[in-house]
């Protein structure tokens, strides 16, 4: 699904590269919007077969295509009501319920039929709960080729998910690029930041505001400072977590324990990771809004990532006012977006069409990234051709132009054969 420029992302999304008829199957990668949030449009324009996923990716679907739909609706409503303009919903709830009657659960490693002559395993990705590369064994004139798809390559070290782990064997690969051009921090430095942050503030009486997205990267501040409080690293502060579908998302990682990396310590040792007595969950609007206005220092994470909607506009309204507080930015913040302005700390936010001035500090983690970095992504490449006899061709996806171009040339000088397909274009193996 693209996201941004309404009119621009509405033409894209409408657009499909074939037509409904002549697709047999899905199979998803993870349950990010941007891979999952256009599969109701494809029920609303007739599709009726089978969705592949993990079981813990349904799952998480099946909340986010709910609050998408949400979204979808809503958006509507509000531009027939304001601006008298009459869109289309891209889809409805409808859509979204009838695409998780469509959707099936499957493990990691186990292989599937997804059509006659090509059959599917998961392998973990390491990215988000459920996330997986996609090892397709294609058969056609009694010939057996694998084709990889990576999906999104998580990172090494991750809280709560496991390593990324490179499929073998392939003879093709459809690989992601996002961060094809740059490093991330490590993700030790990120916690060891986040502790630092959190003394600082509760030293000062102030608040930290995490504006985070509700599903994942919620959990993982829930996770990292639940091992933080239990290692007495940061002072004993009430942590609140404000918004219901990150409640709901939750629920779905309790339920998906079998995703969970094993070899950390807390997961050994912790008997539930995202309750103990620090934290609470509000999911009550009344609720929220008295939050905003308590005193003391605590911690407050809600979404959305990049404050221009959700709960935490409310929590900034009230709190980037006060040299106490400390907004704590653990996500990308694109272009225009409120979240941009207060990275850049611009001295007065809008919000809710009222000037705010920005007196909190503002500090920025950039290891929180669930995105491998440039040696991380050839790392993981290196082991797919290690264990792989035939490594032939390399299509890059998912970057922006550039810096596929980039990623490109990086691969190319390290001898592999790599192409940067346009959209809605074909290729073959
Ligand atoms: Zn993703
Ligand atoms: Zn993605």
């Amino acid at each position: 699904m693209f996201q941004g420029r309404r009119q621009e992302s509405a033409d894209k999304n409408r657009k499909l590269p074939l037509p409904i008829k002549d697709l047999d199957a899905v199979v998803l990668s993870h349950a990010h919007i941007d891979h999952s949030g256009r599969l109701p449009y494809l029920i609303a324009e007739g599709y009726s077969k089978t969705i592949w996923a993990t079981s813990a990716t349904r799952d998480l679907c099946a909340i986010m295509l709910a609050d998408s739909a949400h979204i979808q609706e809503k958006d509507a409503e509000f531009l027939a009501k304001r601006r008298k303009e009459f869109i289309e919903p891209l889809y409805g709830m409808r859509h979204a319920v009838r695409t998780m009657d469509l959707m099936v659960g499957v493990p990691y490693n186990k292989v599937f039929d997804v059509v006659p002559g090509l059959k599917a395993s998961y392998v973990d990705a390491g990215h988000i709960l459920g996330s997986a590369s996609v090892v397709l064994d294609c058969t056609e004139d009694g010939k057996t080729k694998r084709l990889v798809f990576s999906g999104d390559i998580g990172r090494s070290g991750l809280a709560i998910v496991r390593d990324p782990v490179p499929p073998e064997g392939a003879d093709a690969l459809i690989m992601e690029s996002t961060y094809g051009n740059r490093e991330h921090e490590s993700v030790d430095g990120a916690r060891a930041q986040l502790a630092q942050v959190v003394r600082d503030t509760a030293a000062r009486g102030g608040r930290v505001l995490i504006p985070a997205f509700a599903v994942g990267r919620t959990q993982e501040m829930v996770y990292v400072l639940h091992s933080l409080a239990r290692e007495g690293a940061i002072p004993s502060i009430p942590i609140y977590v404000d918004s219901p579908l990150a409640i709901d998302a939750t629920t779905v990682f309790e339920m998906h324990p079998e995703s969970f990396d094993k070899s950390e310590d807390m997961v050994q040792k912790a008997k539930e990771l995202f309750r103990f007595d620090l934290v609470h969950y509000t999911r009550d609007v009344e609720e929220s809004k008295a939050l905003s206005r308590a005193h003391g220092p605590m911690i407050i994470i809600a979404a959305s990532g990049m404050m221009e909607n959700g709960r935490i506009v409310h929590h900034l309204a009230q709190g980037a006012g006060d040299p106490r507080n400390t907004i704590l930015v653990v996500g990308f913040q694109a272009e225009h977006t409120l979240g941009r302005r207060v990275v850049e700390r611009q001295p007065i936010l809008q919000i809710f069409g009222e000037d705010v001035p920005l007196k909190a500090r503002v500090e920025v983690i950039d290891g929180y990234s669930a995105h491998a970095d440039r040696t991380e992504m050839i790392g993981w490449l290196g082991e797919v051709k290690d264990k792989s006899r035939n490594l032939g061709q390399i299509w890059l996806v998912h970057g922006e132009a550039p810096v596929q171009d980039e990623f490109r040339a990086t691969l190319t000088a390290l001898g592999y054969s790599v192409d940067c397909p346009e959209p809605h274009t074909r290729r073959t193996f």
